[in-house]
């Protein structure tokens, strides 16, 4: 920077905080079409300012949210866990369905088996005779 009004540099500042108002900012733009030395200094202090915001606000990784996904389903598991020991009858109750419902299952399989008629019927009269 090889312009002597030093004024023009902390100006840039200013206005590259944005803490300049529109006369300073007007003043320094006027300058700098004027001035090569300070209108370089800008664009070098413009960019590097940029990358330093572009470092204080990185950018996500592209396996950030796949990273997030994949931790997701422990976490189902430990709230699931949590929820059963809340309510341990329910929980109970949900885990004997699948049992339950497999033997309606089964047992609706043996009843549409095709029968013999003669045995069958004759077994079911002697039991229920001989209950009461
Ligand atoms: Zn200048």
């Amino acid at each position: 920077m090889t312009c002597l009004n030093k004024r023009y540099a902390s100006l840039m500042n200013k206005v590259l905080d944005g803490d300049a108002t529109v006369k300073e900012r007007n003043e320094l733009f006027a300058h700098l079409a004027t001035c090569d030395s300070c209108d370089r200094h800008f664009k070098e202090l413009k960019r590097s300012t940029e990358i330093l915001n572009h470092l204080a606000h990185p950018q996500l990784s592209a396996d950030f949210t796949k990273n997030v996904l994949e931790q997701l389903p422990a976490e189902k598991q430990h709230v699931l866990r949590e929820w059963t020991a809340r309510h341990p009858v329910i929980a109970t109750a949900a885990i004997c369905v699948v049992p339950m419902s497999l033997l309606f299952v089964a047992a609706g399989r043996q009843n549409s088996m095709p029968k013999r008629h003669g045995e069958d019927s004759y077994i079911l009269v002697n039991q229920t005779g001989s209950r009461n």
